[in-house]
């Protein structure tokens, strides 16, 4: 369904992602799972057309995306940083990506009203992000993201800033969410614990290449190397 083909990244002569493929299937929640450095968000930008490929292809549902803008994509992506706009509201935060498609204002407000119905969040849409908690936020790009109804999500460290209580029912959230929505989900992660408790599969990462890509359990019970072992093994 998502096909990457040996993408490769490259910034000045430093190789950040190096020949990456991948057969991501129609949803799933796969999950990109490595150390700080090893090329995770650039290959989901690439995924996401925020970033250009050195070389390699991105195919998504039989069509080949790679040159594609990436607002043209089927795809959308949720920031590390959540990157919400300060100066407006929850509600026009949310809805900023439709106006800019242009979308007539009846479809934005139907689309915005079944996103804050199904996040809940209609007690927070009049206010300014700074008036939100961290997991409020987090709500809140995740709307964002969703209100384009995507058929494929990426998702950058969705629970990083979140705290141990937070992160767990937040991510129960996320797989109630890809469920409901039949959505394929592909999350970057650096907390393996995460990654095993809700990923169909996961794929490990180093240095701008996938070490072994597999269920939770079968990258758990038979790692390809001792790195991976080693990298899985910190989670305990
Ligand atoms: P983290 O877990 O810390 O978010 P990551 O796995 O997401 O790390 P990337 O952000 O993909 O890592 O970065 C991979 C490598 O590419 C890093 O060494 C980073 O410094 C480098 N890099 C990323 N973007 C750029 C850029 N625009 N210019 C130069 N180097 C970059
Ligand atoms: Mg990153």
């Amino acid at each position: 369904y998502l096909t990457v083909t040996s993408l490769s990244k490259s910034f000045g002569g430093f190789v950040a992602v190096n020949g990456v493929s991948l057969d991501i299937g129609k949803g799933e929640f796969f999950s990109l799972l490595g150390p700080s450095g090893c090329g995770k968000s650039t290959l989901l930008r690439m995924i996401a057309g925020f970033e250009s490929p050195t070389s390699g292809r991105v195919l998504l549902d039989q069509s080949d995306v790679t040159m594609l803008p990436a607002e043209k994509r089927p795809t959308n992506m949720m920031f590390q940083s959540y990157a919400l706009f300060p100066h407006l509201t929850v509600a026009k935060n949310i809805g900023f990506g439709l106006v800019q498609e242009r979308l007539p204002r009846s479809e934005i407000d139907s689309r915005l009203a079944d996103v804050t119905q199904k996040l809940q969040l209609k007690p927070l849409l009049d206010r300014k992000p700074s008036q939100l908690s961290g997991g409020q936020k987090q709500r809140v790009a995740l709307a964002r993201a969703l209100v384009k109804r995507p058929k494929v999500l990426l998702l950058d460290e969705p629970l990083g800033a979140l705290d141990k209580n937070l992160r767990s029912e937040t991510q129960d959230e996320l797989v109630r969410l890809q469920k409901e929505l039949g959505l394929t989900f592909v999350i970057v992660t650096h907390d393996q614990h995460e990654a095993m408790t809700v990923s169909s599969r996961i794929a490990i990462m180093e240095s701008g290449r996938v070490l072994q890509v597999g269920s939770p359990e079968t990258v758990y019970e038979a790692p390809v190397s001792r790195y991976v072992a080693k990298f899985l093994g910190e989670a305990n």
